[in-house]
């Protein structure tokens, strides 16, 4: 594969091993240099997979890294809330124009082009992942190091978009220990690994929690870390029941998390 692949088979002449592979990836917008792009996922819903992904741009951007979400949770759409963002997105010549957070966060979602945000998406699939890959091919994120994808969860007619149009450097899954004891997260790791996304690690959300008198660590649904093993993938993040991450994400001011529980996560990024 060239340096330079955008992805595009159609626009280039190298007869490359790429190539021999078809794919189906989408070239991202010509205005935009986005050096890795990573998906999000989980098995089911509820689990934090937004929370979580709000944490790691947090994360990066602090790192000095140009960071951008691309909220595709179409039904759900929670990135702009965590973000305190009520703006709605703009389009000019170039494209469609992200929102921008205080920090410097580039974010696109459903929600900034409804005219209510209370308004549900009850759209038929094909135009759920059609938006999807306007959102790839349409926004103008311009540099970005690292553009995170927010899936929605499970496996279906959007993650499967996402992993088959959108050229990915990897996926983490977000995982809740109740989650874990279930089918589902082998279901969604078979599903990346059908589609030869590279897992980059688990997070393990809603872990443990820390008793507020004595400070001790109680792992409420048990310990389930060992059994991570089994799936071939590694844990590298571990967050607890916090209040206070629940207060910060539903008040609009995930950008307030500073904290080093995603730093092992955000070592693996950066090994991309
Ligand atoms: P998902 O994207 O998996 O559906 P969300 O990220 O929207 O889940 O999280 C669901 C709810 O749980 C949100 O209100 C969020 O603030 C809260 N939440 C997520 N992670 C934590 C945590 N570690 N501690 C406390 N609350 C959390």
């Amino acid at each position: 594969m060239s340096d330079n692949c955008s992805g595009n088979c159609a626009a280039c002449s190298s007869n490359c091993t790429e190539r021999k592979t078809e794919n189906l990836f989408e070239p991202t917008g010509k205005y935009n240099n986005i050096k890795h792009t990573i998906a999000v996922v989980s098995g089911k819903g509820g689990v934090g997979k937004s929370a979580v992904t709000s944490m790691l741009a947090v994360s990066l951007c602090k790192k000095g890294y140009k960071v951008g979400i691309l909220d595709a949770d179409i039904t759900g759409p929670s990135i702009p809330k965590a973000f305190g963002i009520t703006s709605k997105a703009m389009q000019n010549e170039l494209g469609i124009l992200p929102a921008e957070t205080k920090g410097g966060i580039k974010i696109i979602s459903v929600n900034m082009m409804l005219e209510d945000g209370d308004q549900p998406v009850v759209w038929r699939g094909p135009v759920i992942a059609g938006l999807v890959k306007q959102f790839w091919t349409d926004v103008v994120w311009g540099e970005l190091d690292y553009l995170l994808i927010d899936c929605p969860p499970g496996t279906g007619d959007v993650p499967l978009t996402v992993f088959q149009s959108i050229k990915l450097d990897g996926a983490i899954m977000v995982t809740s220990p109740q989650d874990l004891v279930s089918l589902i997260v082998k279901k969604a790791l078979n599903m990346a690994n059908l589609m030869n996304i590279n897992v980059i690690g688990i997070i393990e959300n809603m872990s443990y929690v820390i008793c507020p008198d004595c400070g001790k660590k109680f792992s409420v649904f048990g310990e389930n870390s060992a059994s991570y093993d089994e799936f071939g993938v590694n844990l590298i993040g571990k967050l607890p029941i916090d209040p206070s991450l629940a207060t910060m994400i539903d008040s609009g001011s995930v950008e307030h998390f500073d904290s080093e529980l995603l730093n092992d996560a955000i070592k693996e990024i950066e090994k991309l």
